[in-house]
């Protein structure tokens, strides 16, 4: 959970330090409350926080969002936050025209 919560406190940093919109906070409330009780595959995944990949960490981390249990919550909290790097819910932000 704490480092579901780092990676929050990153996006938000990332997208500026602006005040969230009320459909990022409800996103991410959403996706808070979905991890209550487990923590999700990346936690602890230095990886996931990174601004550049190679294919070979693209793939295995796309195959660890593929299995996490909360990956639509977690793509909905990127949509609505928008971070400007980490690996969201299978896909690196900013998404690049070949993930968008
Ligand atoms: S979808 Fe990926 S980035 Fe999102 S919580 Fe799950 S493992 Fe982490």
């Amino acid at each position: 959970m704490r480092g579901l919560r780092r990676r929050h406190q990153r996006a938000s940093r990332m997208i500026g330090g602006g005040r969230p919109s009320t459909r990022s906070l409800r996103q991410s409330r959403a996706l808070h409350d979905a991890l209550h009780d487990s923590p999700p595959p990346c936690t602890g995944d230095t990886r996931f926080t990174h601004d550049e990949w190679s294919p070979t960490e693209l793939t295995e981390l796309a195959t660890i969002c593929h299995s996490c249990p909360v990956r639509t919550l977690c793509r909905a909290f990127a949509d609505a936050e928008r971070p400007t790097a980490g690996y969201w819910a299978g896909k690196p932000y900013p998404p690049s025209k070949e993930h968008q």
